[in-house]
């Protein structure tokens, strides 16, 4: 068993490379998961923990998220809550403040689990990943970076350095229906931002990655309450729905109508 604690991501890189299935650690609450279960059989460990570059955020029009910034960080800085209230508001929705003040950007999208907060809205907010290898970096719009659950286009030697986030020009909203506890992850998450007189509709948790029909939001007139019903409707029909213990594919599809309807009427403001 190895455990290893780079200082660089060029060393983290070219550690990753000389052994693809070594496991990357960042804030460990997903593996720790995994490791308790005993469904972890990883040998090698390459923690993120030392690399210092990966733990700034950097406002420059745009906001730069190292890898390792944690959600405790977006929750409550006041340069993400001024700029990016959805952002704030999504990442502080996640569990508890424990897990929250080590969980990591990169990890909850690496993770890729179709129950997570994050992922809808950075969607929602047009967000993007910067993922390097010793091969060179490349950006990848969220939506393409997550393609099912647990599942992401990430190759085995790569790793997400940053996370890139458009400043919003419109407001933005994050509505999460948990049904067991305050804790628990959602049964539906919708993120909503807004642009003029346009609008990015994300939902959440409720099939095996995060949906949105710009088709269907195109159709959008800010304050009228028809329209948004009609758009939470139409959300409500064109998803293929998860059952599980947090509820039913018919109840999901129920609270998917409202709340994309709440979700709308909220931004319209
Ligand atoms: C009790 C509990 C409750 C939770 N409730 C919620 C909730 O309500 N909502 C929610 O959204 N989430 C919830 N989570 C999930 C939690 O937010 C995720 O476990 C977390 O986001 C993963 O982040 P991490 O930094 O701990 O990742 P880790 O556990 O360290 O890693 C997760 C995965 O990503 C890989 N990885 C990590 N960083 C990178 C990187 N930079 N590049 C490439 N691969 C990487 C790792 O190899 C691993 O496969 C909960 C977790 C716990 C333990």
């Amino acid at each position: 068993m190895s455990w290893q604690l780079p200082t660089t991501v060029e060393a983290t890189l070219r550690l990753k490379a000389d052994n693809p299935e070594a496991t990357v650690v960042a804030g460990g609450t997903f593996l720790g998961i995994l490791t308790r279960q005993g469904l972890l059989a990883a040998e090698d460990f390459i923690s993120l923990q030392r690399v210092r570059e990966l733990g700034q955020v950097t406002d420059a029009g745009d906001l730069a998220l190292g890898a390792m910034v944690t959600h405790r960080r977006l929750e409550t800085g006041e340069d993400v809550r001024a700029g990016w209230p959805g952002l704030a508001q999504a990442f502080g929705a996640v569990a508890s403040p424990r897990v929250r003040n080590v969980a990591t950007v990169g990890g909850v999208l690496a993770d890729a689990d179709y129950a997570s907060d994050p992922p809808a809205m950075l969607i929602a907010s047009g967000a993007a990943a910067e993922v390097a290898s010793v091969r060179g970096v490349r950006r990848i719009p969220i939506a393409e970076l997550i393609v099912g659950h647990y599942e992401t286009t990430l190759a085995e030697d790569e790793l997400i350095t940053r996370v890139v986030v458009p400043r919003p020009t419109g407001p933005a909203t994050y509505r999460k229906l948990r049904t067991r506890s305050q804790e628990d992850r959602p049964a539906v998450a919708v993120a909503a931002v807004r642009s003029e007189d346009t609008v990015r509709v994300v939902v959440g948790a409720v099939s095996d990655r995060p949906q949105h029909f710009a088709d269907v939001c195109a159709g959008w007139r800010p304050g009228d309450e028809d329209s948004a019903r009609d758009i939470g409707q139409a959300y409500a029909e064109q998803i293929t729905y998860i059952d599980d213990n947090r509820g039913s594919a018919a109840y999901r599809r129920h609270v998917v109508g409202v709340e994309v309807r709440r979700a709308l009427m909220a931004v319209s403001a």
